[in-house]
């Protein structure tokens, strides 16, 4: 009977470290993003997910005979980090590559590596290959003169050296990506398509920069031309037919009074539906899908403008003010309504204030959007032809009749489509950039003509207008 107590003492000396042992959870580290380059000073995030908790994470950045380590500590736990069911943290560490530290501009390797807070502290290890920038990227940014209606797009090719991951313009608080040449010699020739965004003011300065992963950045201006432009001021009365309408269909089963519940949709959804538009962005085909010119809605009578500012009313009192970021055309009842230019189909659903809604994406960051439509005959994914039928227009979402909501965006900005449906406006502004690669540059570009206001009433007038004008 001695023996037996003493075996179980024994036992349950044993078996608690064992089972604590047994208990212990593997960690998973990473960076992220995941790392392509370091400069100088970097501070890179580190995801740990270890539900006892981390006990230590560590970055060591080597280069032949250069090392550089970060390191966090938390104080050990050995018995109760069994209660611990913690979620994922991110770590940020200060990574230096100084040259005082032997570190020089070329390739690196990148090792963190994070340990569990429990009994056994077992660990995980990521390397990495990465590229040590020393100094920001260099640019040279074409001599042309860049014409720019505000609201409106524009082109600007560039040439980057030295080591970036990211290039391309800033105009105010927006940023553009770039791409490289179509047949450029090396991916550091390239092109940035960009808006003049309409809420930009027109002082503002475009600048083209270029980014190393150290957050290294580097700036240059170029010669910009801005036209300045007014945007229209428009009343809308709002009925209690149309208010019915809009909250029944775009927020069915809402509560509370209607006119709260249409300005939520016309204030918040609406916002949520335009950043669902410029996600699409990311959905770009880094080539261009299209030819000139686009195509407007033919024969529809232009009902609103891009960038009119409404005020909406009820009972005579402003209750709401938004901009209006397309075109209206209105035609007949369910009329066909076609891709005004060939490319992919990248939305082709329901979204909010636009109803139903079909996005066509041309390349380049390059898209178009058409909505309120009474039927989509396309499914996302789906290559399409210019003047190919997309389906009927219609007045879903928030529209008062049937209409075709058209619009353009560049990465994600919604710009004035009126310059598309201009073939030398597309030539001027964007073709003779970019084909042959450079052989443009040293003439300036010709043609410092305004794009008129008002929208012509078919696309096959448009080019026409333009001669009689210059
Ligand atoms: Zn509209």
């Amino acid at each position: 009977m001695k023996y037996a107590l003493l075996i179980l003492l024994v036992l349950l000396l044993l078996g608690t470290p064992a089972t604590l042992f047994f208990l212990s959870s593997s960690p998973v580290v990473e960076v992220t993003p995941t790392p392509k380059g370091l400069g100088v000073d970097n501070q890179i995030q580190v995801k740990v997910t270890s539900p006892h908790g981390m006990r230590f994470v560590t970055a060591v950045l080597t280069q032949g005979q250069a090392r550089s380590v970060a390191s966090k500590e938390e104080p050990a736990d050995r018995w109760m980090f069994w209660k611990k069911h913690l979620a994922p943290t991110t770590q940020t560490l200060h990574v230096t590559a100084k040259k005082e530290q032997g570190f020089q501009g070329g390739p690196a390797k990148l090792v963190v590596e994070a340990a569990s807070n429990d009994l056994r502290a077992s660990s995980d290890t990521k390397s990495y290959d990465v590229f040590v920038s020393m100094e920001p990227p260099r640019l040279s940014v074409d001599d042309l003169e860049h014409i720019i209606n505000q609201g409106g797009a524009e082109l600007v090719t560039f040439t980057v050296s030295g080591y970036y991951t990211e290039a391309g313009v800033i105009v105010g608080n927006y940023r553009f990506r770039s791409f490289p040449m179509p047949g450029g010699k090396n991916e550091n020739d390239r092109f940035c398509l960009f808006a003049f965004p309409w809420d930009t003011p027109a002082d503002t300065r475009p600048l083209v920069f270029a980014r190393n992963p150290g957050g290294q950045e580097v700036t240059a201006p170029f010669r910009v031309n801005l036209h300045p432009k007014k945007f229209r001021q428009r009343e809308l009365d709002l009925s209690d037919e149309f208010l019915d309408k809009a909250v029944s269909e775009i927020d069915p089963g809402g509560t509370g009074d209607k006119l709260d519940r249409f300005l939520r949709i016309n204030g918040e959804i609406r916002k949520q539906n335009n950043k669902t538009l410029a996600d699409l962005r990311d959905q770009t085909e880094k080539r261009m899908l299209w030819t000139p010119p686009f195509q407007q809605l033919s024969n529809s009578k232009v009902e609103a403008f891009f960038a009119d500012v409404r005020t909406y009313k009820y009972n005579g009192k402003k209750v709401d003010q938004q901009v209006h970021l397309g075109f209206d055309l209105s035609k007949v009842k369910q009329a066909p309504v076609v891709a005004s230019n060939s490319g992919k189909v990248i939305w082709a659903d329901r979204l909010g204030i636009y109803g139903n809604c079909v996005v066509v994406d041309h390349g380049y960051g390059l898209q178009s959007i058409y909505g309120h439509m009474s039927k989509i005959d396309v499914t996302k994914g789906q290559m399409v032809e210019r003047g190919g039928e997309l389906g009927r227009s219609g007045a879903t979402g928030l529209a008062g009749g049937d209409h075709l909501h058209f619009s353009m965006q560049i990465d994600g900005v919604q710009v004035n489509p009126i310059e598309w449906w201009d073939a030398h406006w597309i030539k001027d502004r964007v073709l003779s950039k970019l084909s042959p690669p450079a052989a443009s540059s040293a003439k300036p570009a010709e043609g410092a003509k305004e794009v008129p206001e008002v929208a012509p009433k078919q696309a096959g007038h448009t080019a026409k207008k333009h001669h009689k004008r210059r």
